[in-house]
């Protein structure tokens, strides 16, 4: 098989826990396909997650996008093709970073969105940190964008699953009382209609995989480098 694939631009650490998935998942995907010794072509920056952290938690987006969009154009420097940026929440500021760059961004809202179109899913729930689950730069996006309805938890299971995310996943612990946890919102965003959930935080599938639970789940991480491999192998 012909072996000529794009370079796959990462901006990573946020948090390098998700990175390092993405990094096995992205090279584990071009081996299936390409077989033999090959490893996909990869050009990564990875930020100081304690900086942008202490920025989201002021609101400071326009200090985190400075950070990234200098980020994003080392990455381009180093030759990547097209770029993904290995966080559900940090594409808040994907129009900046878009801005200070001339190749693509490969937007997971985008990717993911087109897993649920091609699914037939209309209404689906979804999880990740309050920023991601309580404004508009990724909701809006699957429901102007591609029609899909999306559903979040209430207050207070919201709070938990921010908490987790940041307390525990980001710094790579892996508890089964936040993994119940998890799970009983999850039923219950499926008892409040949601047809599937969608795992829209980079470091969620550490915790929760598909075999814990019946409803169907859309794994950010994993959907995003399958659509990197996807574009890196295409012409
Ligand atoms: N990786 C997470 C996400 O996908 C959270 C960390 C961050 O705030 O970037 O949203």
């Amino acid at each position: 098989m012909n072996s000529k694939q794009k370079t796959i631009g990462l901006l990573g650490g946020m948090s390098w826990e998700s990175t390092a998935s993405y990094y096995q998942l992205i090279n584990e995907g071009i081996k299936a396909k390409l077989g033999g010794l090959h490893s996909a072509k990869i050009c990564m920056v990875s930020v100081d997650f304690e900086e942008i952290e202490k920025l989201q938690h002021v609101e400071d987006w326009e200090g985190t996008a400075v950070i990234l969009s200098e980020a994003a154009v080392a990455v381009e420097k180093g030759g990547a093709d097209f770029l993904l940026i290995c966080t559900n929440t940090m594409h808040k500021v994907a129009p900046q970073i878009e801005e200070s760059i001339s190749i693509p961004i490969l937007h997971i809202a985008d990717a993911t969105a087109q897993r649920l179109r091609e699914d037939g899913i209309k209404k689906v729930g979804l999880l990740g940190t309050r920023f991601t689950m309580e404004q508009d730069f990724y909701k809006a996006r699957l429901t102007e964008k591609y029609g899909i309805e999306v559903v979040v938890p209430e207050k207070s299971e919201r709070e938990d699953v921010h908490r987790i995310i940041y307390n525990e996943l980001c710094l790579g612990t892996i508890d089964q009382k936040s993994r119940d946890r998890y799970l009983k919102i999850i039923a219950q965003l499926a008892e409040n209609g949601a047809e599937a959930v969608i795992l829209g935080c980079t470091e969620i599938a550490l915790l929760v995989q598909q075999d814990h639970t019946v409803t169907t789940l859309y794994d950010t991480t994993a959907i995003h480098a399958e659509q990197a491999i996807l574009k890196a192998l295409s012409n």
